[in-house]
């Protein structure tokens, strides 16, 4: 891969600080898995070139971003577009949080309906540029389905690992997409290690954002996405929910990168959040130490991670940006899944607006201020997990076919 047309100039590893050549497609070689990379950009170049002006020509999707992306820009890439979610003004759920403005960015109206599609669309390009014939992952489920969906949009096969409480929409999704899904009798970070593994034995180009550099990229969009929609509008704060923490770690990147571009006056702390039942990350951010692993129990399936693998680069962002955590109950996350839908009109799984809940529960610890603004990312739709939904929302009311009994119930 030296002849790469693409503006990265170098690697480094978030452990040992080395910087690679842009040649590597996994981890440090010093650092092992340990060693995750981060990809670097000529920024003057990508300066030159994507300018608001090109941008303003360039079709609504991810890779109208070519310049900060790993990948040849004559690449093939999945055909359905994704990203460009709406941006939806919440004056309701602001009122009902005091602060002075919540936006909520809606994930789920990409294609296979999460984030997740915006770094498997990017994993599947890059690995038809380096000649892969087969891509693999392991997922908590929207991983898997999107890297299902994109596979299938280019034809290329694709083994799954997910774990045993996988919600069954997604299950169907990946099933229906054609991917060979293996259901891993264990918990999601179990079935990382038996993909990690399998990856090696039969040499399946990796979607794993933790030791794929690439895909953190992808997710990256989101934050190049959100930063050129919201430009002097951009709030102080945006909101995102963490497992693996690849997605806030792209998520600050995209606004850091749009912030050094010039197109963000103002570089917004994100709030990171997590399920208490699975906070490992923000225990060792709090402790300013090392990640250490633990079990998790919480029914936000899609941030049910006890061992993230991307801790570093996550800590290491969200620092950067003067972020913080909070997290949150199953209570509070499906009490958010009904305030957002009922005062947003969105409507998002238990990892999606689990975000929404930190923000409410940042603002009762004095976090957030009143007079602050807000992005909250809901980064799933809420037709990925219908139980959980009904659980939040409860049954509707059973009535006899007869119009004289209605009024028995009409209020
Ligand atoms: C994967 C996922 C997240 C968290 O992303 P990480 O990179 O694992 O931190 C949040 N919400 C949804 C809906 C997801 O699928």
């Amino acid at each position: 891969m030296s002849d790469r047309t693409d503006l990265v100039s170098g690697l480094e590893c978030v452990k040992c600080g080395a910087l690679h050549p842009p040649t590597l497609e996994y981890t440090c070689p010093d650092c092992g898995l340990d060693g995750i990379l981060d990809v670097h950009y000529d920024l003057d170049a990508v300066a030159a070139s994507m300018t608001p002006a090109a941008l303003a020509s360039r079709p609504h999707h991810i890779f109208r971003y070519a310049e900060l992306l790993p990948l040849d820009p004559a690449g093939r890439r999945p055909p359905q577009p994704v990203g460009w979610t709406p941006i939806i003004d919440a004056p309701r759920l602001a009122q009902a949080w005091g602060l002075r403005r919540v936006l909520v960015k809606d994930e789920g109206r990409n294609p296979t309906a999460s984030f997740k599609d915006r770094a498997s669309a990017v994993g599947v390009a890059r690995a038809l540029q380096v000649g892969a014939t087969t891509i693999a992952c392991a997922s908590t489920g929207n991983a898997a389905s999107s890297l299902a969906g994109m596979a299938a949009g280019v034809g290329l096969p694709a083994y799954i690992f997910v774990p045993a409480r996988a919600p069954e929409p997604k299950i169907a999704q990946l099933r229906i997409f054609g991917a060979t899904v293996f259901r891993v009798d264990g918990t999601y970070d179990e079935a990382w290690e038996l993909c990690q593994a399998a990856c090696e034995r039969y040499g399946w180009y990796n979607r794993n954002c933790a030791v794929n550099p690439s895909l953190v990229e992808g997710k990256k969009t989101g934050g190049l996405e959100a930063a050129e929609q919201l430009g002097a509008d951009m709030p102080d704060w945006v909101v995102v929910s963490v497992g693996d923490g690849c997605t806030i770690a792209g998520v600050v990147k995209g606004l850091r990168e749009m912030h050094t571009l010039g197109f963000i006056p103002h570089m917004p702390r994100v709030l990171g959040v997590q399920a208490s039942g699975a906070r490992p990350l923000a225990d060792a951010f709090f402790a300013h130490a090392d990640l250490v692993p633990v079990p998790v129990d919480t029914l936000a399936d899609s941030i049910a991670v006890g061992h993230p693998r991307n801790w570093r680069k996550a800590l290491k962002a969200l620092r950067s940006c003067e972020g913080t955590f909070v997290d949150v109950e199953d209570d509070a996350i499906l009490d958010a899944m009904r305030t957002t839908a009922r005062l947003a009109g969105v409507f998002g799984e238990p990892a999606g607006v689990a975000a929404a809940a930190g923000l409410a529960r940042a603002r009762e610890l004095g976090v957030v201020a009143a007079d602050e603004s807000a992005l909250v990312m809901v980064t799933g739709s809420g037709l990925k997990d219908v139980k959980s939904a009904l659980v939040a929302a409860g049954p509707p009311i059973d009535v006899p076919n007869d119009l004289d009994a209605l009024d028995g119930f009409v209020k």
